[in-house]
């Protein structure tokens, strides 16, 4: 199935590809934890900019390798590069247009992050 996002003022707008019955993790570590982000780690096949790529902005902090994507109008993080698939996309599931049914949310924690990684070193590939 195909969703669109975007962030709260719409210069950001994206659309991905996903399955009907999807898995997201409700992060632990210390951004997330503040942002309230659940993530849907995805493909980078599957991720389409649509609009707003003068409006990215990053910010990196630890190892540098997660490239924390907001949008320097509203502030919100729609979708970012994530430390445990750096190949792939990591999509912000409150940022999509659309309400998926089939929803399972599981706790990651990040807190351990070297420890759990592997969990979800996956997700990118398929
Ligand atoms: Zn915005």
């Amino acid at each position: 199935m195909k969703h669109t996002g975007s962030c709260h003022c719409g210069a950001i707008k994206f659309e991905i590809e996903c399955p009907d019955e999807i898995e997201v993790e409700d992060c632990n570590c210390s951004i997330c934890s503040k942002s309230g982000y659940l993530h849907l780690i995805l493909p980078l096949s599957k991720f389409k900019l649509l609009e707003g790529v003068e409006n990215l902005s990053t910010y990196t902090f630890g190892s540098g390798i997660a490239k924390h994507i907001f949008c320097k109008t509203c502030g919100i993080k729609p979708f970012y590069t994530p430390r445990s698939n750096p190949d792939g996309i990591d999509i912000n599931l409150r940022c999509l247009d659309t309400k998926l049914s089939k929803i399972n949310i599981v706790k990651f924690d990040g807190q351990e992050w070297e420890k759990n990684a592997h969990i979800l070193a996956h997700k990118s590939k398929h």
